[in-house]
């Protein structure tokens, strides 16, 4: 198994990839409040896998809006590989929007 002990805390136990960049890029505000400071990967990994999500500038200048685009083709719990694509709720923004038009 991946050493996953100095990742950011954006980062999903689950999720085995490595940070891409500052450890405090951005922060992920879940519906409920709860913040998640992480990098630009795993936070966009994040940010696509909760549900009313939110994301916030951190220390790195225009990852906040990097982000938010890469979030919006991104996944749900992207790290599953073979999870299920079914339902509205597994696909990405993106793929949802495509599948409306
Ligand atoms: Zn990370």
């Amino acid at each position: 198994m991946t050493d996953t002990t100095d990742r950011c805390i954006a980062s999903h136990p689950e999720d085995p990839t490595p940070c891409v960049g500052p450890h405090d890029a951005v922060t992920v505000l879940d519906a409920h409040g709860n913040a998640a400071t992480g990098c630009e990967w795993h936070a966009a990994r994040l940010l696509a896998s909760l549900d009313g999500a939110r994301v916030e500038p951190g220390t790195v200048v225009g990852a906040a809006t990097r982000v938010f685009a890469q979030a919006d083709v991104t996944r749900p719990f992207a790290w599953l590989d073979n999870a299920p694509r079914t339902k509205p709720s597994q696909r990405s923004n993106a793929e949802n929007r495509a599948a409306r038009e």
